[in-house]
């Protein structure tokens, strides 16, 4: 049987930050959004790198969180987290889950930082 691969094309795309404009290679239905973003990946402006740069951080973190967190809710939780923070959408997220509690910021250099912290409190009600 054939391979059903997607013919790649050769197109004109728009880097998202500097509006600058290259040739990029991409699936032949690839849209105007897919060839703009694939443009803003290749590009080397400051801006780019810097979205190349939050991208990779994010990735880190959710494989971190991956090996970490039960997957399910807990680990989706977890993953939109870290890229909310990443992309500055929320300032933090705290999750509680049972006597731990886990605080997702941006530490001062601009580093995604998960903080554990463990409950260890006895308490007796009658
Ligand atoms: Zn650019």
């Amino acid at each position: 049987m054939m391979e059903d691969e997607v013919k790649r094309i050769q197109r004109t795309g728009t880097c998202r930050y500097c509006h600058q404009q290259r040739f990029v290679e991409v699936p032949e239905d690839a849209d105007e959004e897919e060839i703009n973003d694939t443009a803003t990946e290749e590009c080397d402006c400051e801006e780019a790198l810097q979205e190349k740069e939050r991208q990779q951080k994010i990735e880190a973190a959710q494989t971190w969180a991956g090996n970490v967190f039960t997957p399910g809710p807990q680990l989706d939780t977890v993953m939109s987290a870290i890229r909310a923070v990443a992309e500055r959408k929320v300032e933090s997220v705290t999750i509680k889950i049972l006597k731990r509690t886990w605080t997702i910021d941006k530490d001062a250099n601009g580093m995604i930082r998960i903080r554990m912290t463990y409950k260890d409190t006895n308490e007796e009600t009658f």
